[in-house]
């Protein structure tokens, strides 16, 4: 009787498995859309970090210089650096 009597207050209970549905949507975030650009520039190999492209040399290690056709430049201060073309 017991069992009854927990079905018929469970009832009223049925708008529960709404919130639940909320609770989904907001863990299907997707949330490294911009992280990922960075981690672009370097490779770690056997514990050994391994760096694609040139640091910028006023800025330093960890500033990337951005990849031209015919140069590197620097997007923080501006630096540059030509190609040499052979
Ligand atoms: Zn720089």
């Amino acid at each position: 009787m017991a069992k009854d009597a927990k079905a018929a207050g469970a009832a009223p209970a049925e708008k529960k498995p709404e919130s639940k549905d909320k609770g989904k949507a907001g863990a299907g975030k997707k949330a490294a859309a911009g992280a990922s650009a960075k981690k672009d520039h370097y490779v770690v190999q056997g514990g050994k970090l391994e760096r694609k492209g040139r640091n910028c040399p006023k800025c330093g290690p960890g500033v990337f210089l951005a990849e031209h056709k015919d140069r590197n430049s620097c997007g923080k201060c501006g630096y540059t650096e030509f190609k040499n073309k052979k």
